[in-house]
């Protein structure tokens, strides 16, 4: 028996800054590509606010409020370095992933789709980009662990519905799915999985206790 993960789940371990740098990746791009999101994330980080002020406070150590100043002080004198994108195609939270664009990639072809897997950890997640062409289908599978989608570019179709760019779409074992590309264009996706799991995976352990899952 498990818990569906859901989205408010991710966006309120992410505003507590408790997520795997795969996850928060998703959910990142998720959040630079939907306006929507962006609110519901800011609803997250006010609760999560409450949630601290509630926590019992930690005594500051000797000259930590000093440390701090010094340490903002110095970021405020460097220079802000915002390298130019070369390709604007790329959501910002994947431009360091993906400096040169999505074609100067090592796509790898897997028939109706190209798939390249991006650096990114921890151990136990797989963070990739996978590009479906125009009416084509993923066979269908279902997921031992959980699988979450971002579209960047074009749609695509499965059980769930019609998802755009934008949407973040969450899978796990009770889902089985063959997605299928919009007709009218390639679609491109970030997804990330932490398979292979059983019903309870590295998402759900690090979501508890806050979220039982
Ligand atoms: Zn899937």
């Amino acid at each position: 028996m498990t818990t569906e993960l859901t989205r408010d789940d991710l966006l309120l371990s992410h505003a507590a800054g408790r997520l795997p740098a795969a996850i928060a990746l998703a959910v990142d791009t998720h959040l630079a590509l939907s306006g929507e999101a962006r609110v519901r994330f800011a609803t997250c980080l006010a609760l999560g606010g409450v949630l601290l002020e509630e926590a019992e406070p930690e005594p500051l150590t000797p000259g930590a409020w000093e440390r701090l100043e010094r340490k903002l002080e110095r970021e405020k004198a460097l220079p802000r370095r915002e390298p130019e994108p070369v390709d604007p195609r790329v959501p910002r939270p994947l431009r360091r992933l993906v400096p040169r664009g999505f074609d100067a990639l090592p796509w790898r072809n897997l028939g109706p789709a190209q798939e390249v897997a991006l650096p990114i950890g921890p151990p136990g997640y797989r963070a990739r980009l996978l590009r479906l062409e125009a009416g084509r289908s993923v066979p269908r599978h279902t997921h031992e662990g959980h699988e979450l989608t971002v579209v960047i570019e074009g749609g695509f179709t499965d059980v769930r519905g019609h998802h755009v760019r934008g949407d973040l779409v969450i899978a796990d074992p009770s889902v089985e799915h063959r997605p299928v590309a919009d007709r009218d264009g390639d679609c491109l996706c970030l997804v990330v999985t932490d398979a292979p799991l059983r019903l309870t995976g590295p998402i759900g352990r690090l979501l508890n206790p806050l979220f039982r899952i």
